[in-house]
Order: structure tokens, then sequence, then C-alpha cells
């Protein structure tokens, strides 16, 4: 989960300063009626956002044009609700879980699954969109758990692989028929990046699309510099403002996957809502949360994900084959204290260098 550094005041520094300078200049430039003084048409855009709720969580969507493009987006929503939705009887997925005969996949289907075999092969099969039958075992699909066992985690198991499915055309084959998809991990980074190329589309140069923590932003925003977004504290409860490192995002998309909020407790214990398809478990090791920054926001989601379900280790050894992602860990230590660690290039490049002050 990511907080917008809006809700974050400024500490009097040499940025503000120069902002407040740039601001009064603007003013003392500014002119009356529809040109400028050189001649050329005012800009008359403004930042404007669309703003509701999809695919289970919320969305906001920052802008600058003349125009609401709020139709626009909500219509992209609708579409990729009913092509990879697992909450909608009638979405392209959840035909496909059913085994229609009829069902034809759309693009956005077929892109989704094309990058979802691609992270399946690259992360030894630990980013796996068919661990779906798992997921509804472990209590986090419709059905609560009250308890789990060995053997029916193994029959569960082999229905679970990517290696069992295929697209052939606009059509799914499956080798075997209990094989099913869950698109949760990826989907919401997919739609940033589509409702990024729609505003692309309309022009638009400024923009902060954020699906339910996954985010893409480009431009500046209505203060005139850099978008900054806080990566969220992995607390149970959210606390509004509270977040661990701020990033800046140029150009860039970040994807947040956590533990620390999505989980279900079975005989007593805590499950995390991620699992290892290889074990057919909830992944147990000490990461709290992973951020991952890059340019596509699909790619960033799924590695997230696959982070959370390598751990560190893994994940540090899978990062240095990877080109152009970084990512930031938060794990807890043996005193419950958090630790962090996060790629060079995060530390270099990413992370806000000026000084916070929480509201
Ligand atoms: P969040 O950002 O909310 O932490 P993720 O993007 O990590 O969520 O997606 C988690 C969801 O993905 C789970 O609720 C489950 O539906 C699905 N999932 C769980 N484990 C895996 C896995 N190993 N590979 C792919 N999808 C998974
Ligand atoms: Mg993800």
């Amino acid at each position: 989960m990511i907080l917008e550094a809006s809700s974050i005041r400024f500490i009097f520094n040499k940025t503000f300063l120069n902002n407040l300078t740039a601001l009064g200049l603007c003013f003392a430039l500014a002119s009356c009626g529809n040109v400028n003084n050189d001649g050329n048409p005012k800009d008359t855009r403004s930042y404007m956002a669309a703003k509701g709720e999809a695919q289970g969580t919320f969305y906001v969507v920052k802008y600058k044009a003349d125009q609401n493009l709020q139709p626009g987006i909500d219509s992209i929503l609708e579409i990729i609700d009913l092509s990879m939705s697992g909450y909608m009887d009638a979405s392209i997925v959840s035909r496909v879980n059913r085994n229609s005969s009829t069902v034809q996949i759309d693009n956005h289907f077929a892109n989704v699954f094309n990058a979802s075999k691609e992270v399946y092969s690259l992360s030894g099969g630990a980013f796996d969109i068919t661990v779906a039958p798992l997921v509804t075992y472990w209590g986090f699909g419709p059905t609560q758990r009250d308890s789990t066992d060995t053997n029916s985690i193994k029959s569960i198991s082999k229905h679970v692989g990517m290696d069992k499915i295929r697209l052939d055309q606009n059509r799914i084959v499956k080798d075997d028929t209990l094989v099913t998809l869950d698109f949760n991990a990826i989907a919401q980074g997919y739609t940033v990046d589509v409702i990024a190329e729609y505003l692309d589309r309309q022009l638009i140069e400024h923009y902060l699309i954020n699906v339910g923590g996954e985010i893409k932003a480009k431009g500046i925003n209505d203060r005139g510099s850099i978008w900054v977004v806080g990566v969220e504290s992995p607390l149970e409860e959210v606390q509004i403002g509270r977040y661990e490192v701020a990033v800046d995002l140029k150009d860039k998309s970040l994807a947040t996957s956590g533990s620390y909020r999505k989980y279900k407790v079975v005989d007593g214990l805590k499950y995390s809502h991620t699992i290892d398809p290889r074990t057919g478990r909830p992944v147990e090791h000490n990461l709290l949360s992973v951020s991952v920054v890059t340019d596509n926001c699909m790619m960033a989601d799924a590695y997230a994900t696959t982070f959370m379900v390598l751990g560190l280790n893994a994940s540090k050894v899978l990062l240095d084959s990877l080109e152009g992602v970084d990512a930031y860990f938060i794990f807890e230590e043996e005193e419950g204290e958090w630790g962090n660690y996060e790629t060079y290039n995060f530390r270099k490049e990413i992370v806000h260098s000026d000084t916070f002050l929480l509201e």
C-alpha cells in the first residue's frame, strides 16, 4: 500500500523556498485574457482527480487536462473486470475456470497471461497464477478454513502449475481441467498500465495513477515537482501519514506486496495471503513487505509478489539478473524490530532526499 506524499508537510528547506519563489514569479507574470504575453494561447489545463472503487479496492487518478477523463477511466476498469475478475461469474477468467467451451479470451487476458508465464519461468514457479485452488484452500477465496492437512495440500497441488496450461490463439488449453487461474497478484498493476496508455493517447503529460496501492507516475505534480509517494509502514492498522520511505517517481511504476494486513488465522496461527506454489503453503519467512520500482506497473506488481514468495536471499539473486528493476524490502528482525534491504539504485536514484515532517 502506498501513501501519496501530498499528505506530508515539507519542512522549510531550499526546494520549498525555490518553489515559493517560482510561485511568486508565476503570479507576477500572470496577465489577463486568454493569451500569454508571447501571444500564444494560455494553458487552460488544470489538475483533476478521478476516483472510486474497483477490483475490491480504491483508485485515484490525478491528471492535468482540460477535460474530465473519469468516464474513460471507468470504462477501462469495467472492461478489465469483465476479463480478469475472479469475483464476477460472467468474467472471462471465471468462465475459463469453469471450463466453458465457448469462452474466447481478449487482449487484456492474453497480455497478463503471457507476462505471468514469463515471471513463472524466471522465478522457478514462485510466481504462479494457477495457485488459485491453494488460495481457496487456505481461506482467501469465498470459503473459510478452520484446519489444514498435508494430504489435501498435496492433492490440490497436483492441479497447480503454469506448465499445465497454455494459450492457443484466443483460447486457453488445459492439460488438466482442474487447473484454475487467479490474476490478483498482477491485474491491478496491469490496470494501472492500461489507464496510463489511455492518458498517453489523450496527450496527458502529467499524471499519477493509483489502483489499490499500485502506482504509475508521469511528469510533475500540481506543485511543479516530481511526484513523491510513501511506502506504507507494515502495520496491521492503516495509519494515515505513517510511511517508511518516500520515493521519487520519475516516469516510473511502484508496486508493493505485503503480509502485514492480508492474512488468515487457522488453528490459532497467522497465514499470509501469499502462497508458495512450490510447497502449497503460505509463505512463512520474515518479510513484511516488498516494494518494486520499474517502468511497467504490471511487472512491478508481479515481481513484488514473486519476491514475497522467494524471501530476501533468493530475491537478491533474481534481482541481479533483472535489468531496470529496483526493490525495497522490509523484514522483521529477531527482537520484532524492522530491518530494510534496498537495491543500490533504489537508495541512489529513487529515495526522496528532502526532509519530510509528518502532519
Ligand atoms: P498485495 O499487493 O495485496 O499484497 P499481491 O499483488 O501480492 O497482493 O497479490 C496477492 C494475491 O495473489 C493473493 O491474494 C492471491 O490471490 C494471489 N497469489 C498468492 N500467492 C501467489 C503466487 N505465488 N503467485 C501468484 N499469485 C499469488
Ligand atoms: Mg502483486
